[in-house]
C-alpha cells in the first residue's frame, strides 16, 4: 500500500500548488516522458551486425540488416543460383546509441565485408577447373563460340584436344565470368594489354621472339607504329601472349585443283657465246587434283598430308641454255614461283616479305649460303627456316611442310632446306619469303 500513499500524498501536494507551477510541471513531465521515450525506443531498435565474430555495422534492426543482405543477394544471382554469403552472419540487439547507419551505408559497407558464393557451371579441362559462367547453357554457349571461331573452314570438323566437362561448382561470385571472359581466358587472351617498353638496341623481331609472338600479330595489334623508327622508351602493345587453357582442333580432308609449275631446268651450251643464255622449251603449268589431310590447332595448320594425287594435265618446264662460259652469279638463288603477294601494307597489316606460288612439297633452297638460325615453328609463320649470310642480312622462309636444316648448320646458296607447306597463318601451299636487312624486313623483289 506504500505505492498507493505515496501517489495520494503527491496528489495533494500538487493540489496545493500554485497554478502556474502545476502548468510548468505538467509540461516538464510531458517532455521527459517524449524524450526519454525517444531515446529509449533507440535504444532497443539498434542492432549490430557481426560478420565472423565483428561487429560490421549498426543497423536499425534486424529486419533491416536482413533486407540489405538479401538486396546484395539478389544482385548476385545475376552471376549463379543458390547465392549464399561465405561468412557467419549474426545479430546482436545493442543499446548503443548514435551510430546507426543509413540504409545506402549498411549495404556499402556489407557490401565489402561479404563475399558471396554461388552454384556455377564450371568448364573443366582434363579434370580441372578451369573458368565458371552463370549456368550451363552459358557455359554450352562458350564452348560452341571457341569451336565456331577455330571452325577454319566448312569442311573442317572440330573438337577440342583436352578432355572437357561442364559441371555445377560452388564458386566465389567474383569469380564467374561473363562469357566473353570466359571465352578470352580459354584462348590464352586476359583482355587487358600487356605493354613492353623498348629497350636500347632492341629489334621489333627480337621483342616478338621474346614474348612469344609473331612479328606480324605486333605489326597489327600496333598499326602506326613503324620498326624503322622504334625508339628506346617507346611503348609496344603485347597481345595473346598467354597459353590458351583449351585447345581447338580443326580436321579435314579437303580436295583442291592447284596449278603446277616444274623448276626451270639449266642445260650448258659450250657453243652459246659468253653471257648469252636461250629458252629452248617454253614452261607450261600443269594441274592436279590434290586430297590433303590437314590439321590446324587454334585456327593455325599444324599438319597438311597429301592422300592423293592426281594428275590432270602434265606441267612442262622451262629449259634454258646457257653459254658455259657464264659468270659466278652475283645475286641469290631466287626462289622460284610467281609473286601472288607482294612486299608492304595488306589490308591494314604490314606483310613482311612476298608470298610465291610453289606447289606442296616442292624443295625451298637457301638464297645463298650462311649459316642456319632458326629452324622449327615459330607462330604465325608455321614451320620456319632463317638464314643469316653475314653483312646483316638474313633471309627466311615460312609455312614450311617440311624443315631439312637444323640452327647451326651452314648451307650452300640453293641448297634445299625444306619443303613448301602451308603451316602457321596460311590459307594454302606458298613459300613466305622474307629478307631482313639489320633487323628490319626489306622488300625481297630488290634482293631477287
Ligand atoms: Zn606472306
Amino acid at each position: 500500500m506504500e505505492v498507493k500513499e505515496t501517489i495520494t500524498h503527491l496528489k495533494s501536494w500538487f493540489g496545493k500548488q500554485p497554478k502556474a507551477i502545476r502548468q510548468g510541471v505538467a509540461v516538464f513531465l510531458v517532455l521527459a516522458l517524449v524524450v526519454g521515450g525517444f531515446s529509449f525506443a533507440n535504444a532497443q531498435s539498434a542492432c549490430a551486425v557481426v560478420v565472423d565474430g565483428q561487429v560490421a555495422a549498426m543497423a536499425k534492426d534486424q529486419a533491416q540488416a536482413e533486407q540489405v543482405i538479401a538486396s546484395l543477394i539478389k544482385e548476385n544471382q545475376k552471376k549463379g543460383s543458390n547465392v549464399k554469403p561465405l561468412q557467419n552472419i549474426t545479430y546482436q540487439k545493442t543499446k548503443k546509441n548514435g551510430d546507426i547507419a543509413s540504409e545506402e551505408v549498411l549495404k556499402q559497407r556489407l557490401s565489402e565485408k561479404l563475399t558471396f558464393e554461388a552454384i556455377a557451371s564450371g568448364i573443366k579441362v582434363n579434370n580441372g577447373l578451369k573458368v565458371a559462367v552463370k549456368d550451363k547453357a552459358t557455359a554450352e554457349k562458350v564452348l560452341a563460340e571457341l569451336k565456331k571461331e577455330y571452325k577454319v573452314g566448312p569442311e573442317f570438323k572440330v573438337d577440342f584436344q583436352e578432355k572437357v566437362a561442364v559441371a555445377n561448382v560452388p564458386v566465389e561470385t567474383s569469380k564467374i565470368l561473363s562469357m566473353e571472359d570466359a571465352i578470352k581466358r580459354l584462348k590464352g587472351e586476359n583482355g587487358v594489354p600487356r605493354y613492353h617498353t623498348v629497350k636500347e638496341g632492341e629489334t621489333l623481331w627480337e621483342i616478338a621472339n621474346k614474348f612469344n609472338v609473331s612479328p606480324e600479330d605486333l605489326q597489327a595489334a600496333n598499326p602506326n607504329f613503324t620498326p624503322e623508327r622504334m625508339q628506346i622508351g617507346q611503348k609496344i602493345k603485347m597481345i595473346g601472349a598467354a597459353d590458351p587453357l583449351l585447345n581447338v582442333v580443326a580436321t579435314a580432308e579437303k580436295t583442291v585443283k592447284e596449278e603446277t609449275a616444274l623448276p626451270q631446268q639449266v642445260r650448258k651450251n659450250a657453243k652459246l657465246p659468253f653471257g648469252q643464255s636461250r629458252v629452248v622449251q617454253k614452261s607450261e603449268r600443269g594441274l592436279k587434283e590434290v586430297t590433303y589431310k590437314i590439321v590446324a590447332v587454334n585456327g593455325l595448320e599444324t599438319e597438311r598430308e597429301v592422300l592423293n594425287v592426281n594428275i590432270i594435265k602434265q606441267a612442262k618446264p622451262q629449259i634454258i641454255e646457257r653459254s658455259a662460259q657464264t659468270m659466278v652469279a652475283s645475286r641469290g638463288y631466287r626462289p622460284s614461283g610467281a609473286i601472288i603477294s607482294p612486299f608492304g601494307k595488306r589490308g591494314g597489316r604490314m606483310h613482311t616479305g612476298v608470298d610465291l606460288a610453289k606447289a606442296y612439297g616442292s624443295p625451298v633452297g637457301a638464297y645463298n649460303s650462311g649459316r642456319v638460325i632458326r629452324a622449327g615453328w615459330y607462330g604465325a609463320y608455321g614451320k620456319c627456316v632463317d638464314i643469316n649470310h653475314g653483312n646483316g642480312i638474313v633471309t627466311r622462309y615460312a609455312h614450311l611442310s617440311t624443315i631439312n636444316v637444323s640452327v647451326g648448320q651452314n648451307v650452300e646458296r640453293g641448297q634445299s632446306i625444306g619443303n613448301v607447306g602451308s603451316t602457321g597463318r596460311s590459307t594454302g601451299p606458298h613459300l613466305h619469303f622474307e629478307v631482313i636487312v639489320n633487323g628490319v624486313p626489306k622488300n625481297p623483289v630488290g634482293y631477287l
